[in-house]
């Protein structure tokens, strides 16, 4: 018998309808495609695998949503992490550069778009993303970076401090990066609705299962849980920053981040009012970033860079208490009532990263912290490669599972990077 996995009291689980929990796997199984991970990577291909006539299962340790799909900041924002075009170019080439700009430019158009074709209700709303700067080399590199990136397609301009300051109610930045295609979604809400689409077309999806290995086994795939066994042509690992040892180097791959959010209940107005006004995103350009979303119901979220706190949960929190009233006076005072946070996949290269290490196993993660609208994308492609595209064709280069030189170093060390990044910032911001 299993046990269930614990959930976070995060916001999303708190105002997200009641659902009847998946039931586990118990007997053997077969099926076109396995799906390992019921997030929005798995839950996409899923749905896309569906819709073209193929038998899906879904399988997932704890439920849909469990992972960082249900727990995340839910802002659907386009653009890859970090790196400015030309980076990413020097690493995948021009015409991968190419596809890959195209395909993240476009990835929250994609995602309000599948939300409205299935009508999926979770409060999806594309009002613009605000990138605030919080130091003048920041505001020149994401001066350069909006040249660069307009110039390949996107749509974004500098806004100065009096309109930064009515679009986000925080006089703490003196200029921003508006970008009109980023909004928000619930994303439990989200993550279920996809769920609940990909069931309409037959998906069947199974929670409280563990996959504990996968081998080839002939021309098919066996998939090993505690209740049984999946045959099936293909395997989609959709793990992301829950990825295990499952596929050999996967989890040496990547480094595990913790980020973790805070919510209050409804706010008054009279605190509330003049934040985020109409309903942007807001995330900042320091090193240790700051993300923050206001609701429908006027409850503020607030996130940033958590750690774990060696029991089982995390800890950051008192951090980020304190780091929200800076950013926004007005909250001073407020009553944080919930507290969470989860894991994502940060890669090397800040790309997200598609490998197929056998023929008929495929696997997508490392959004580096932009997964909502990256992952739908990762897991639309994933289903495209299956139903017979060419790798030379996909967006994604189609790369070996490498580990990661000297992981366990730098992963020793990353407590303390972060520290120092975090007084570099404190030094900018003061
Ligand atoms: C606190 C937080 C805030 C974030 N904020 C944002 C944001 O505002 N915007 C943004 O774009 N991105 C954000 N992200 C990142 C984004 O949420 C993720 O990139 C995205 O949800 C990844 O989706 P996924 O489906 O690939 O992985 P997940 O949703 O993590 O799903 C992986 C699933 O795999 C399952 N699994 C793992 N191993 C096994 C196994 N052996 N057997 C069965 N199941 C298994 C897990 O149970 C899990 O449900 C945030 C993440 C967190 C944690």
């Amino acid at each position: 018998m299993t046990t269930a996995l614990p959930w976070p009291q995060s916001l999303w689980k708190t105002t997200a309808p009641e659902e009847t929990p998946n039931p586990p796997l118990t007997q053997d199984r077969e099926a076109d495609v396995t799906v390992i991970g019921a997030g929005y990577t798995g839950l996409r291909a899923a749905l896309a695998l569906a819709e073209a006539g193929m038998r899906v299962i879904v399988l997932d340790a704890g439920d849909v949503g469990f992972g960082a799909s249900g727990r995340t900041g839910g802002q659907v924002n386009p653009m890859l992490p970090f790196n400015a075009p030309a980076t990413v170019e020097k690493i995948v080439g021009r015409q991968a550069f190419e596809k890959l700009a195209a395909q993240s430019l476009g990835s929250a158009d994609e995602v309000f778009s599948l939300i409205n074709t299935y009508q999926i209700e979770c409060q999806a709303r594309q009002n613009g993303w605000l990138r605030v700067h919080h130091s003048k080399a920041a505001q020149r590199k994401a001066k350069a970076d909006i040249a660069d990136w307009n110039a390949v397609g996107a749509d974004m301009r500098v806004i100065d401090q009096d309109e930064v300051a009515t679009l986000s109610g925080s006089r703490a930045y003196s200029t921003a990066t508006l970008n009109p295609k980023g909004g928000a979604v619930h994303p439990l809400m989200f993550v279920r609705g996809l769920a609940a689409a990909g069931k309409a077309r037959g998906v069947e999806v199974f929670g409280q299962t563990a996959v504990s290995a996968i081998s080839r086994d002939g021309a098919t795939w066996l998939t090993q849980t505690e209740g049984g066994k999946v045959r099936s042509d293909w395997v989609v690992v959709a793990t992301n920053g829950y990825s295990d040892g499952l596929v050999k180097n996967l989890a040496k791959s990547i480094f595990p981040i913790t980020p973790i959010q805070i919510a209050t209940d409804p706010l008054p107005d009279d605190v509330i009012g003049d934040i985020l006004p109409q309903g942007h995103t807001i995330s900042d350009s320091r090193r240790v970033i700051m993300y923050a979303r206001r609701e429908p119901d006027n409850r503020m979220v607030y996130g940033g860079h958590g750690e774990p706190d060696g029991k089982g949960g995390m800890k950051g929190f008192d951090w980020l208490m304190k780091d929200a009233v800076r950013v926004f006076p007005q909250l001073e005072g407020v009553r944080w009532t919930h507290k969470w946070g989860g894991n994502i996949a940060v890669t090397e290269d800040h790309l997200p990263h598609l490998h197929e290490p056998q023929a008929g196993l495929i696997v997508g993660l490392g959004y580096n912290g932009r997964g909502v609208a990256m992952s739908n994308v990762m897991g639309r492609v994933m289903a495209e490669r299956i139903l017979g595209a060419a790798p030379k064709d996909l967006p994604f280069p189609v790369t070996k599972v490498a580990g990661i030189p000297l992981r366990n170093l730098k992963v020793m060390g990353m407590k303390h990077v972060i520290r120092w990044m975090k007084f570099l910032d404190y030094l900018e911001t003061r």
